[in-house]
Protein backbone atom coordinates (compact mmCIF):
# COMPACT_ATOMS: atom_id res chain seq x y z
CA UNK A 1 0.00 0.00 0.00
CA UNK A 2 0.83 3.50 -0.34
CA UNK A 3 -0.49 6.96 -0.11
CA UNK A 4 -1.64 9.21 -3.02
CA UNK A 5 -2.29 12.84 -3.06
CA UNK A 6 -5.93 13.13 -3.88
CA UNK A 7 -9.21 15.65 -3.59
CA UNK A 8 -12.46 14.46 -2.01
CA UNK A 9 -15.04 15.00 -0.12
CA UNK A 10 -15.95 14.67 3.32
CA UNK A 11 -20.11 15.04 3.37
CA UNK A 12 -22.81 15.69 1.16
CA UNK A 13 -22.60 19.54 2.51
CA UNK A 14 -18.43 20.12 2.56
CA UNK A 15 -16.47 21.40 0.15
CA UNK A 16 -13.64 19.05 -2.07
CA UNK A 17 -10.62 19.34 0.06
CA UNK A 18 -7.24 17.96 -0.62
CA UNK A 19 -6.50 14.60 0.76
CA UNK A 20 -3.99 11.45 0.97
CA UNK A 21 -5.44 8.34 -0.12
CA UNK A 22 -4.59 4.53 0.43
CA UNK A 23 -3.84 2.84 -3.26
CA UNK A 24 -2.66 -0.49 -3.41
CA UNK A 25 0.67 -1.36 -4.46
CA UNK A 26 0.30 -3.38 -8.22
CA UNK A 27 -0.47 -7.14 -7.77
CA UNK A 28 0.51 -9.40 -11.11
CA UNK A 29 -2.24 -8.22 -13.20
CA UNK A 30 -1.93 -4.38 -11.78
CA UNK A 31 -1.12 -1.38 -13.95
CA UNK A 32 -0.20 1.54 -11.97
CA UNK A 33 -1.26 5.15 -13.74
CA UNK A 34 0.16 8.99 -12.97
CA UNK A 35 -3.08 10.46 -13.82
CA UNK A 36 -2.33 13.13 -16.31
CA UNK A 37 -6.52 14.36 -16.30
CA UNK A 38 -9.63 13.44 -15.23
CA UNK A 39 -12.61 14.41 -16.65
CA UNK A 40 -15.89 16.14 -14.62
CA UNK A 41 -19.26 13.83 -14.88
CA UNK A 42 -22.49 15.10 -14.09
CA UNK A 43 -22.56 11.87 -11.87
CA UNK A 44 -19.24 12.68 -9.39
CA UNK A 45 -21.49 15.93 -8.50
CA UNK A 46 -24.72 13.24 -7.85
CA UNK A 47 -22.28 11.23 -5.49
CA UNK A 48 -20.72 14.02 -4.14
CA UNK A 49 -23.60 15.31 -2.86
CA UNK A 50 -25.36 12.28 -2.08
CA UNK A 51 -27.87 12.46 -4.62
CA UNK A 52 -28.50 9.15 -5.36
CA UNK A 53 -28.66 7.57 -1.92
CA UNK A 54 -31.76 5.68 -3.04
CA UNK A 55 -30.02 3.59 -4.59
CA UNK A 56 -26.30 4.44 -4.32
CA UNK A 57 -25.44 6.11 -1.04
CA UNK A 58 -22.11 7.54 -0.90
CA UNK A 59 -19.95 6.68 1.69
CA UNK A 60 -18.16 9.62 2.61
CA UNK A 61 -15.23 10.58 2.20
CA UNK A 62 -15.63 10.44 -1.71
CA UNK A 63 -12.95 10.90 -4.67
CA UNK A 64 -14.74 10.91 -7.36
CA UNK A 65 -13.65 10.69 -11.26
CA UNK A 66 -14.85 8.25 -13.92
CA UNK A 67 -13.14 10.07 -16.93
CA UNK A 68 -9.41 8.98 -16.41
CA UNK A 69 -6.07 9.32 -18.91
CA UNK A 70 -3.24 9.11 -17.85
CA UNK A 71 0.97 7.84 -17.96
CA UNK A 72 1.52 3.69 -17.04
CA UNK A 73 4.26 4.04 -14.18
CA UNK A 74 4.45 0.19 -13.12
CA UNK A 75 2.80 -3.30 -14.33
CA UNK A 76 2.65 -6.50 -12.44
CA UNK A 77 4.60 -9.29 -13.44
CA UNK A 78 1.75 -10.58 -15.21
CA UNK A 79 0.60 -7.49 -17.16
CA UNK A 80 0.99 -8.39 -21.43
CA UNK A 81 -0.44 -5.21 -22.43
CA UNK A 82 1.02 -2.26 -21.15
CA UNK A 83 4.70 -1.20 -19.84
CA UNK A 84 5.66 2.03 -18.00
CA UNK A 85 5.36 4.94 -20.51
CA UNK A 86 2.34 4.14 -22.41
CA UNK A 87 -0.63 6.13 -22.23
CA UNK A 88 -3.38 4.85 -20.32
CA UNK A 89 -6.94 5.49 -19.86
CA UNK A 90 -9.64 4.08 -16.97
CA UNK A 91 -13.47 4.80 -17.27
CA UNK A 92 -16.83 4.08 -15.10
CA UNK A 93 -15.60 0.55 -13.75
CA UNK A 94 -12.34 -0.87 -12.44
CA UNK A 95 -13.58 -5.29 -12.14
CA UNK A 96 -16.34 -7.38 -12.79
CA UNK A 97 -16.29 -10.98 -11.76
CA UNK A 98 -15.23 -11.73 -15.48
CA UNK A 99 -17.39 -15.16 -14.90
CA UNK A 100 -20.98 -14.19 -15.87
CA UNK A 101 -23.20 -14.42 -18.79
CA UNK A 102 -22.60 -10.68 -19.12
CA UNK A 103 -18.93 -10.22 -18.38
CA UNK A 104 -18.17 -13.57 -21.21
CA UNK A 105 -20.73 -11.72 -23.62
CA UNK A 106 -18.65 -8.62 -23.14
CA UNK A 107 -21.32 -6.95 -21.29
CA UNK A 108 -18.93 -5.93 -18.19
CA UNK A 109 -21.14 -2.62 -17.41
CA UNK A 110 -24.36 -4.85 -16.35
CA UNK A 111 -22.31 -7.43 -14.78
CA UNK A 112 -24.01 -7.89 -11.36
CA UNK A 113 -20.52 -7.98 -9.25
CA UNK A 114 -19.23 -5.25 -11.62
CA UNK A 115 -17.08 -2.45 -9.48
CA UNK A 116 -17.27 0.98 -9.90
CA UNK A 117 -14.21 3.60 -10.10
CA UNK A 118 -15.42 5.10 -6.89
CA UNK A 119 -17.67 4.78 -4.24
CA UNK A 120 -17.79 0.59 -4.83
CA UNK A 121 -16.94 -1.87 -2.81
CA UNK A 122 -12.51 -2.27 -2.44
CA UNK A 123 -12.00 -5.85 -2.41
CA UNK A 124 -8.13 -5.32 -2.26
CA UNK A 125 -8.05 -2.27 0.73
CA UNK A 126 -11.54 -2.52 2.38
CA UNK A 127 -13.60 0.62 2.27
CA UNK A 128 -14.39 2.12 -0.98
CA UNK A 129 -13.01 2.69 -4.50
CA UNK A 130 -11.34 6.80 -5.14
CA UNK A 131 -11.71 7.26 -8.47
CA UNK A 132 -9.80 9.82 -10.57
CA UNK A 133 -8.83 12.69 -8.64
CA UNK A 134 -6.05 11.71 -7.90
CA UNK A 135 -2.44 11.45 -8.51
CA UNK A 136 -2.33 8.06 -9.50
CA UNK A 137 -4.33 4.71 -9.71
CA UNK A 138 -4.02 0.83 -9.60
CA UNK A 139 -6.39 -0.94 -11.72
CA UNK A 140 -6.70 -4.79 -13.38
CA UNK A 141 -4.93 -4.54 -16.82
CA UNK A 142 -8.54 -5.99 -17.99
CA UNK A 143 -10.30 -2.81 -17.14
CA UNK A 144 -7.28 -0.26 -18.72
CA UNK A 145 -7.96 0.55 -22.19
CA UNK A 146 -5.20 2.05 -24.85
CA UNK A 147 -5.21 5.73 -25.79
CA UNK A 148 -4.21 6.37 -29.47
CA UNK A 149 -1.33 9.02 -29.63
CA UNK A 150 -2.28 11.20 -31.75
CA UNK A 151 -5.37 12.35 -29.51
CA UNK A 152 -5.64 15.67 -27.03
CA UNK A 153 -5.32 13.86 -23.92
CA UNK A 154 -7.44 16.24 -21.80
CA UNK A 155 -10.00 15.74 -24.38
CA UNK A 156 -9.97 12.39 -24.40
CA UNK A 157 -10.62 12.23 -20.66
CA UNK A 158 -14.37 12.68 -21.59
CA UNK A 159 -14.31 10.10 -23.93
CA UNK A 160 -14.48 7.09 -20.79
CA UNK A 161 -17.89 8.13 -20.23
CA UNK A 162 -19.43 10.59 -22.14
CA UNK A 163 -17.91 8.87 -25.44
CA UNK A 164 -18.80 5.23 -24.46
CA UNK A 165 -22.29 6.52 -23.22
CA UNK A 166 -23.02 7.93 -26.80
CA UNK A 167 -21.22 5.19 -28.96
CA UNK A 168 -23.02 2.31 -27.33
CA UNK A 169 -26.31 3.14 -28.36
CA UNK A 170 -25.23 4.40 -31.87
CA UNK A 171 -23.42 0.82 -32.61
CA UNK A 172 -26.47 -0.90 -30.99
CA UNK A 173 -28.49 0.35 -33.26
CA UNK A 174 -27.01 0.20 -36.42
CA UNK A 175 -26.24 4.37 -36.93
CA UNK A 176 -24.03 4.21 -40.19
CA UNK A 177 -23.80 6.21 -43.57
CA UNK A 178 -27.42 7.19 -45.01
CA UNK A 179 -28.93 7.06 -41.59
CA UNK A 180 -30.95 10.14 -40.31
CA UNK A 181 -29.75 10.66 -36.54
CA UNK A 182 -31.40 12.97 -34.28
CA UNK A 183 -30.03 14.20 -30.60
CA UNK A 184 -31.78 16.00 -28.41
CA UNK A 185 -29.66 18.49 -25.64
CA UNK A 186 -26.63 19.88 -26.57
CA UNK A 187 -24.35 19.38 -23.04
CA UNK A 188 -21.71 16.97 -22.41
CA UNK A 189 -23.11 13.47 -23.69
CA UNK A 190 -24.94 15.69 -26.65
CA UNK A 191 -21.58 16.91 -28.25
CA UNK A 192 -19.68 14.07 -28.17
CA UNK A 193 -23.10 12.36 -29.62
CA UNK A 194 -22.96 14.70 -32.56
CA UNK A 195 -19.28 14.42 -33.24
CA UNK A 196 -19.80 10.38 -33.04
CA UNK A 197 -22.87 10.26 -35.58
CA UNK A 198 -21.19 12.72 -38.04
CA UNK A 199 -18.13 10.11 -37.56
CA UNK A 200 -20.55 7.25 -38.55
CA UNK A 201 -21.45 9.43 -41.70
CA UNK A 202 -25.25 10.14 -40.15
CA UNK A 203 -27.48 13.38 -41.48
CA UNK A 204 -27.66 14.63 -37.59
CA UNK A 205 -29.92 16.81 -36.36
CA UNK A 206 -29.78 18.43 -33.36
CA UNK A 207 -32.65 19.16 -31.31
CA UNK A 208 -32.22 21.96 -28.83
CA UNK A 209 -34.69 25.06 -26.54
CA UNK A 210 -31.86 27.33 -27.59
CA UNK A 211 -31.65 29.15 -30.60
CA UNK A 212 -28.29 30.07 -30.16
CA UNK A 213 -26.56 26.92 -29.54
CA UNK A 214 -26.83 26.51 -33.10
CA UNK A 215 -23.96 27.89 -34.28
CA UNK A 216 -22.14 25.13 -32.30
CA UNK A 217 -24.36 22.40 -33.22
CA UNK A 218 -23.12 23.05 -36.49
CA UNK A 219 -19.89 23.34 -35.91
CA UNK A 220 -19.36 20.36 -34.20
CA UNK A 221 -20.92 18.28 -36.96
CA UNK A 222 -24.56 18.60 -36.84
CA UNK A 223 -25.98 19.09 -40.70
CA UNK A 224 -29.36 20.76 -39.38
CA UNK A 225 -30.83 22.05 -36.10
CA UNK A 226 -34.32 22.80 -34.64
CA UNK A 227 -35.54 24.59 -31.84
CA UNK A 228 -37.67 21.91 -30.25
CA UNK A 229 -39.82 24.42 -28.57
CA UNK A 230 -41.39 25.42 -33.28
CA UNK A 231 -43.95 23.28 -33.78
CA UNK A 232 -43.52 24.16 -37.57
CA UNK A 233 -39.63 22.79 -37.20
CA UNK A 234 -40.70 19.68 -35.40
CA UNK A 235 -43.43 18.58 -37.85
CA UNK A 236 -41.47 19.10 -40.82
CA UNK A 237 -39.22 15.86 -39.27
CA UNK A 238 -42.28 13.16 -38.38
CA UNK A 239 -41.60 10.29 -39.36
CA UNK A 240 -38.56 10.59 -40.45
CA UNK A 241 -35.54 9.42 -38.16
CA UNK A 242 -33.85 6.18 -37.74
CA UNK A 243 -32.24 6.76 -34.51
CA UNK A 244 -32.14 9.82 -31.57
CA UNK A 245 -30.49 9.75 -28.54
CA UNK A 246 -31.98 11.69 -25.79
CA UNK A 247 -29.33 13.13 -23.65
CA UNK A 248 -31.77 15.22 -21.76
CA UNK A 249 -31.43 15.12 -17.52
CA UNK A 250 -34.72 17.35 -17.11
CA UNK A 251 -38.22 16.41 -17.53
CA UNK A 252 -39.13 17.17 -20.85
CA UNK A 253 -41.75 15.84 -23.72
CA UNK A 254 -40.47 12.26 -24.89
CA UNK A 255 -43.53 11.90 -27.49
CA UNK A 256 -42.60 14.49 -29.23
CA UNK A 257 -39.43 12.86 -30.17
CA UNK A 258 -40.86 9.59 -30.71
CA UNK A 259 -43.30 10.92 -33.18
CA UNK A 260 -40.51 11.59 -35.73
CA UNK A 261 -39.05 8.18 -35.70
CA UNK A 262 -39.73 6.17 -38.82
CA UNK A 263 -41.39 2.90 -38.38
CA UNK A 264 -39.00 0.67 -36.31
CA UNK A 265 -36.68 3.51 -35.53
CA UNK A 266 -35.81 3.96 -32.07
CA UNK A 267 -35.09 6.34 -29.14
CA UNK A 268 -32.60 6.03 -26.91
CA UNK A 269 -32.05 7.47 -23.25
CA UNK A 270 -29.33 8.23 -22.12
CA UNK A 271 -30.18 11.46 -19.82
CA UNK A 272 -31.63 10.70 -15.99
CA UNK A 273 -34.85 12.63 -15.53
CA UNK A 274 -35.72 12.04 -11.75
CA UNK A 275 -39.22 12.14 -11.98
CA UNK A 276 -40.59 8.72 -14.81
CA UNK A 277 -41.83 10.29 -18.15
CA UNK A 278 -44.76 9.66 -19.83
CA UNK A 279 -44.63 7.81 -22.90
CA UNK A 280 -47.47 7.27 -25.38
CA UNK A 281 -48.19 4.24 -25.96
CA UNK A 282 -49.72 4.84 -29.54
CA UNK A 283 -46.42 7.02 -30.64
CA UNK A 284 -45.06 3.41 -30.28
CA UNK A 285 -47.67 1.18 -31.69
CA UNK A 286 -48.51 2.67 -34.57
CA UNK A 287 -44.98 2.28 -36.32
CA UNK A 288 -43.39 -0.17 -34.39
CA UNK A 289 -41.12 2.20 -32.76
CA UNK A 290 -39.37 1.36 -29.89
CA UNK A 291 -38.18 3.14 -26.75
CA UNK A 292 -34.74 2.16 -24.84
CA UNK A 293 -32.21 3.19 -22.48
CA UNK A 294 -28.47 2.54 -22.42
CA UNK A 295 -25.17 2.39 -19.94
CA UNK A 296 -22.01 2.95 -20.98
CA UNK A 297 -20.34 0.09 -22.48
CA UNK A 298 -18.26 -3.00 -22.36
CA UNK A 299 -14.38 -2.97 -21.89
CA UNK A 300 -13.90 -3.71 -25.73
CA UNK A 301 -16.78 -1.85 -27.53
CA UNK A 302 -14.64 1.03 -24.71
CA UNK A 303 -11.35 0.39 -26.83
CA UNK A 304 -13.42 0.33 -30.10
CA UNK A 305 -14.56 4.03 -29.33
CA UNK A 306 -11.18 5.53 -28.69
CA UNK A 307 -9.62 3.72 -32.01
CA UNK A 308 -12.45 5.06 -33.65
CA UNK A 309 -12.19 8.26 -32.09
CA UNK A 310 -8.14 7.66 -32.84
CA UNK A 311 -9.09 7.23 -36.77
CA UNK A 312 -11.73 10.36 -36.80
CA UNK A 313 -9.54 12.35 -34.41
CA UNK A 314 -12.62 12.74 -32.49
CA UNK A 315 -12.15 14.46 -28.88
CA UNK A 316 -14.88 16.15 -26.13
CA UNK A 317 -14.65 19.78 -26.26
CA UNK A 318 -13.04 20.83 -22.75
CA UNK A 319 -12.20 23.57 -20.35
CA UNK A 320 -9.17 22.77 -18.68
CA UNK A 321 -9.30 23.38 -14.58
CA UNK A 322 -6.87 23.48 -11.89
CA UNK A 323 -8.39 20.94 -9.16
CA UNK A 324 -8.57 23.88 -6.62
CA UNK A 325 -11.35 25.05 -8.99
CA UNK A 326 -13.90 22.02 -8.63
CA UNK A 327 -16.38 23.50 -6.57
CA UNK A 328 -16.56 26.27 -8.91
CA UNK A 329 -16.92 23.94 -11.52
CA UNK A 330 -19.89 22.40 -10.23
CA UNK A 331 -21.89 25.17 -9.54
CA UNK A 332 -21.41 26.32 -13.18
CA UNK A 333 -22.35 22.55 -14.45
CA UNK A 334 -25.27 22.72 -12.37
CA UNK A 335 -25.96 26.03 -14.83
CA UNK A 336 -24.61 23.94 -17.78
CA UNK A 337 -22.11 27.21 -18.13
CA UNK A 338 -19.31 24.69 -19.70
CA UNK A 339 -18.69 24.05 -23.94
CA UNK A 340 -18.79 21.12 -22.98
CA UNK A 341 -17.10 19.25 -20.25
CA UNK A 342 -14.74 20.04 -17.70
CA UNK A 343 -11.29 18.57 -17.73
CA UNK A 344 -8.72 19.13 -14.66
CA UNK A 345 -5.10 18.95 -14.84
CA UNK A 346 -3.75 16.82 -12.10
CA UNK A 347 -0.77 18.52 -12.17
CA UNK A 348 -2.75 20.99 -10.24
CA UNK A 349 -2.57 18.49 -7.01
CA UNK A 350 1.53 18.50 -7.00
CA UNK A 351 1.48 21.78 -5.43
CA UNK A 352 -0.93 20.57 -2.90
ZN1 LIG B 1 -19.84 9.66 -16.02
ZN1 LIG C 1 -19.78 -10.59 -14.59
Amino acid sequence: MYKAKAYSAASATSSMASTTIPRRDATENDVQIEILFCGICHSDLHSVRNEWSEFMPTEYPIVPGHEIVGRVTKVGSAVTKFKPGDLAAVGCMVDSDGTCPECRAGFENFCPNMVLTFNSSDKHLGGVTYGGYSESIVVDQRFVLRVPSNLNLAGTAPLLCAGITTYSPMRRWGVANGKKVGVVGLGGLGHMAVKLAHAFGAHVVVFTTSPNKKEDALRLGADEVVVSRNADEMQKHVESFDFILDAVSADHDINAYINLLRRDGNLTIVGAPPKPLGVSAFGLIMRRRSFSGSNIGGIAETQEMLDFCGKHNITADVEVIPIQKVDEAYERLLKSDVKYRFSIDMASLKSE
